[in-house]
């Protein structure tokens, strides 16, 4: 079943979401709620969801990059990216560890942001220690495009989203990006869009 994405200003985007224990994640509602949350990421298109953008306060999140959806990119800017496909799974109440400085600046968006993106600096690196959807314990070494991922969906179990981490100044419409930005190194855009280095990490 398809779900409906909540955008923005809805409240339940801005509170922490609770833990799931690993019994109430064997029911078969959490197993209906996680194929929903599969379906709706697949149709949107997106690659991570997190129960708060569908409404429910849960440490629940699916994640996959297909590599279809890099189809269009050059090598190298997925080689710059670090992006490579990553394939379908789920993470209940993570913790993540930063292995990195959040130096990594890239544009990045959210279905829970229709139709904006902005540049917002990523560790390179993260561990992340979560159960998967049976309930089993699992740690995920990530790096690249795969960490940004990581990042940007356990934010979303804190309250968080990218506009409270993003350089300001280079938030602006995907149509916007694709228009005027798509092309140019990100060390260029900062510099027109007038980021000062001095606010940068
Ligand atoms: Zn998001």
């Amino acid at each position: 079943m398809r779900m409906n994405i909540l955008q923005a200003g809805d409240t339940v985007l801005r509170r922490p979401a609770k833990p799931l224990s690993p019994r109430e994640l064997r029911t078969r509602e959490i197993e209906n709620l996680i194929e929903s949350m599969r379906e709706t990421m697949h149709q949107a298109p997106g690659v991570g969801l997190a129960a708060p953008q569908v409404g429910l306060p849960l440490q629940l999140a699916v994640i996959e990059d297909k590599p279809e959806y890099t189809n269009e990119a050059t090598p190298e800017s997925l080689a710059e990216r670090e992006r490579a496909p990553v394939p379908f799974h789920v993470i209940v109440n993570p913790k993540i560890s930063f292995d990195s400085e959040p130096t990594v600046e890239f544009f990045e968006g959210c279905l829970s942001l229709a139709g904006f993106t902005a540049v917002v600096p990523r560790a390179r690196k993260v561990t992340v220690e979560c159960l998967d959807e049976k309930g089993e314990p699992k740690i995920i070494h990530a790096s690249g495009w795969y960490a940004r991922i990581l990042q940007h969906e356990i934010d979303h179990l804190r309250g968080a989203l990218y506009i409270d981490r993003m350089y300001t100044r280079t938030f602006m419409s995907t149509g916007n990006l694709a228009q005027y930005w798509k092309d140019k190194p990100i060390r260029e855009v900062l510099e027109l869009c007038g980021v000062q280095q001095s606010n940068r990490p």
